[in-house]
C-alpha cells in the first residue's frame, strides 16, 4: 500500500457515541479495513477496502457523495476542513475504522499536515493490538480510545500481551479503555483484562460497554451481570462507567 495515499471506508460529521467523550461533535475519518474479525464488529463496513467511499458533503444532512480509493493527504486534508462548520463547535478529528494504525506510513505524513490546517485534537479509536504501530505514531496523536478485547465477547484469541505494550505506549497521551461485554462473558477475563489495566495506571479511566443494544438480544448482559463486571473493574481501577453504544439511538452513523 502506497504511504502517501489511504484507503477509506467514511468521512463524515457526527456526534461521539462511545466513550468518555459521549456526546461530542466530532470529525470521523473511518479507514478501511482491520486485522481483526470481532464477533459483533459494528463497522462491518469497513472491514474490507471499498472502490469508493463516502464523504459527507454538508455536516449531519447524510448528503453523502461517492470519491474513488486511494485518497493523498492533500485530499482528505480538504475534506475534513470542509466538514468543520460552524466553526467553533467540533471537539476532534477521530481516526477510526477498521483500524487506523494499519495504515500508520499514510498517518505519518497526513497528520502533521492536518495540525496545520485543521488545529483540533487528534482522537484515535484503535483495537490496541498494534504496539508497534502505534509507537510509530504516538507523538502526533492527542487522545486515545483504546480497546480491550475479551475472547468471550468477540470470538477472538486472547491478546493480552500485545494489549500490555501497546497500552504502555498509550499511557504517554491522554488514554481511556474501553471493553466491549458480552453474556458470554467471564468476570475471570474481565478481572485480567482490569489487572492489566491497574500494573500502567489504576487511574486510566476503563468504559465497560454492553455489547451494541442493535445486536442480538440473547448475547446482551443481564442488569446483574452489568453490575458484576463493574464491581470487579472497579476493586481495582478508580474510574469505571458504564456507557452503552448511543449514537444509534440518535439516527446518527
Ligand atoms: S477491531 Fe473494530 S473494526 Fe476490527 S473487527 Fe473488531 S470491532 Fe470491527
Amino acid at each position: 500500500m502506497s504511504t502517501t495515499e489511504a484507503q477509506l471506508a467514511e468521512v463524515f460529521c457526527s456526534i461521539q457515541g462511545e466513550g468518555l467523550y459521549l456526546g461530542e461533535r466530532q470529525i470521523f475519518v473511518r479507514f478501511a479495513g482491520c486485522n481483526l474479525n470481532c464477533q459483533y464488529c459494528d463497522s462491518p463496513q469497513a472491514l474490507s477496502v471499498p472502490k469508493e467511499f463516502k464523504v459527507e458533503v454538508t455536516p449531519g444532512k447524510k448528503d453523502l457523495k461517492q470519491l474513488p480509493n486511494p485518497v493523498t493527504a492533500d485530499q482528505l486534508i480538504e475534506l475534513v476542513s470542509g466538514l468543520q462548520k460552524p466553526k467553533g463547535v467540533t471537539q476532534a478529528v477521530v481516526l477510526t475504522g477498521g483500524e487506523p494504525l494499519l495504515q500508520v506510513d499514510f498517518l505519518k505524513n497526513f497528520l502533521p499536515a492536518l495540525k496545520q490546517v485543521v488545529p483540533l485534537p487528534v482522537y484515535l479509536e484503535t483495537n490496541g493490538v498494534l504496539p508497534g504501530h502505534l509507537a510509530e505514531i504516538i507523538d502526533l496523536v492527542d487522545i486515545i480510545a483504546f480497546d480491550i478485547k475479551l475472547p468471550s465477547a468477540t470470538g477472538l484469541s486472547e491478546y493480552w500481551r500485545e494489549h500490555e505494550k501497546a497500552l504502555a505506549t498509550a499511557y504517554h497521551k491522554e488514554v481511556f479503555v474501553k471493553i466491549v461485554f458480552s453474556r458470554e462473558s467471564k468476570v475471570t477475563e474481565m478481572d485480567q483484562a482490569v489487572s492489566l489495566i491497574a500494573a500502567v495506571d489504576e487511574k486510566i479511566p476503563l468504559v465497560l460497554q454492553p455489547v451494541s443494544p442493535h445486536g442480538p438480544v440473547k448475547h446482551r448482559p443481564n442488569p446483574d451481570q452489568i453490575l458484576a463486571m463493574q464491581a470487579v473493574a472497579r476493586r481495582k481501577l478508580s474510574t469505571v462507567r458504564v456507557i452503552p453504544q448511543t449514537h444509534k439511538l440518535l439516527g446518527m452513523n
